[in-house]
């Protein structure tokens, strides 16, 4: 428990919540999506009509639950929240879409996850404003179409290939979020200091930046983690004290975690780096193939420790060296 006597997993959260910023101008990096999403933001206020449908997608933690209150805020809209998974029947979903208000922003997070009935829905929603509700069973069954109030929906995926098509064609711009740079992960960090009422080095910040994968919610959840550090051992928020704090939490120099330590290992030694197919690397690693897809691997592939290949994964020679090891049958690397 914290000082507030909140759970720390809920100081987290609050946490997270004090650290989203409100507009476009605070959120840092990402300068493409910013832009696109200005323009489209803008234009519509211009002639007064709600926004078109946007699709968020990239790795979790880059900002894309941000993203969609900043577009509420800025458009000066109000926001609804949900999730595809709390979406499992096309009812749920008339729900929600029947109470809305006028111009609000639906935010639908994971929205990959949505039932296919409910996805059917949505395609008419999107395009029509109108859904068609089913009454009785059989026979008497028929269809009420039912009008709704123009909104813009704001769906934000992990793997925008899983969603179907029609669906992808229905939104207006796909926004892909990309990893942060280190730079950029630091002025996230700067702001996230202050909040913490933190005196954190300036080459420390650089330090944790470096080891937060590209992504902010990372950095900001090392900085917690640093704080710790300090408030236990009395000691300031150097260099040495992120040095030592990170690793205690068995974050490494480039920033990867267990997992992605699990999976590395797993290509490495198990199959004399590869090539490994998807499933039997989840398999291996004991995790879902979605997760090692849309989690794992874009990191690694992005700072160049595993390739995709037609015949699977395969490690990278910079793979073998971050890990100290030699492969067995010469020329495999
Ligand atoms: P998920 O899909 O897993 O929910 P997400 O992509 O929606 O993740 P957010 O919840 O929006 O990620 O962001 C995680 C945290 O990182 C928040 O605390 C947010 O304030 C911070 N953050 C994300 N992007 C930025 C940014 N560009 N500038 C400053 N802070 C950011």
């Amino acid at each position: 428990a914290t000082g507030l006597g909140l759970p720390e997993s809920e100081a987290e959260l609050a946490f997270e919540g004090a650290l989203r910023p409100q507009s476009l101008a605070e959120f840092v990096g990402q300068e493409k999506v910013r832009g696109q999403l200005q323009l489209l933001l803008q234009a519509a206020a211009m002639q007064n009509r709600t926004p078109d449908h946007i699709l968020l997608a990239g790795p979790p933690g880059l900002g894309k639950t941000t993203l969609a209150m900043i577009i509420a805020h800025e458009s000066g809209r109000p926001l609804r929240m949900t999730s595809g998974p709390a979406i499992q029947h096309a009812g749920d979903l008339a729900a929600v879409l029947s109470s809305l208000v006028p111009g609000e922003v639906l935010f639908i997070d994971e929205i990959h996850r949505m039932a296919r009935s409910a996805e059917e829905m949505l395609y008419l929603a999107m395009e029509d404003f109108r859904i068609d509700i089913m009454v009785g069973k059989g026979a008497g069954a028929t269809s009420i179409p039912l009008d709704l109030s123009p909104f813009t929906l704001v769906g934000a995926t992990t793997r925008s290939g899983m969603l179907p098509n029609p669906l992808r064609d229905r939104f207006g711009f796909t926004a892909h979020l990309e990893f942060y740079e280190n730079h950029e992960l630091e002025q996230v960090l700067v702001r996230a200091a202050a909040l913490l009422e933190l005196n954190v080095e300036r080459r420390a910040l650089a330090e944790i930046s470096g080891r937060s994968r590209g992504t902010p919610r990372i950095a900001n959840r090392l900085l917690r983690r640093v704080r710790d550090y300090a408030v236990v051992k009395g000691s300031g928020a150097g260099l040495d004290a992120v040095n030592a704090a990170l690793e205690l939490y068995d974050v490494d120099a480039l920033g990867l975690d267990r997992l992605d330590r699990a999976v590395m290992q797993v290509v490495l030694s198990r199959f004399d780096g590869g090539p490994v197919g998807l499933n039997t690397l989840a398999v291996s690693v004991g995790e879902e193939a979605e997760t090692i897809e849309s989690v794992v691997e874009p990191f690694l592939v992005r700072i160049g420790l595993l390739t995709r290949t037609p015949r699977g994964r395969v490690a990278t020679r910079s793979a073998w060296k971050h890990f100290g090891l030699t492969p067995e049958t010469p020329g495999a690397a």
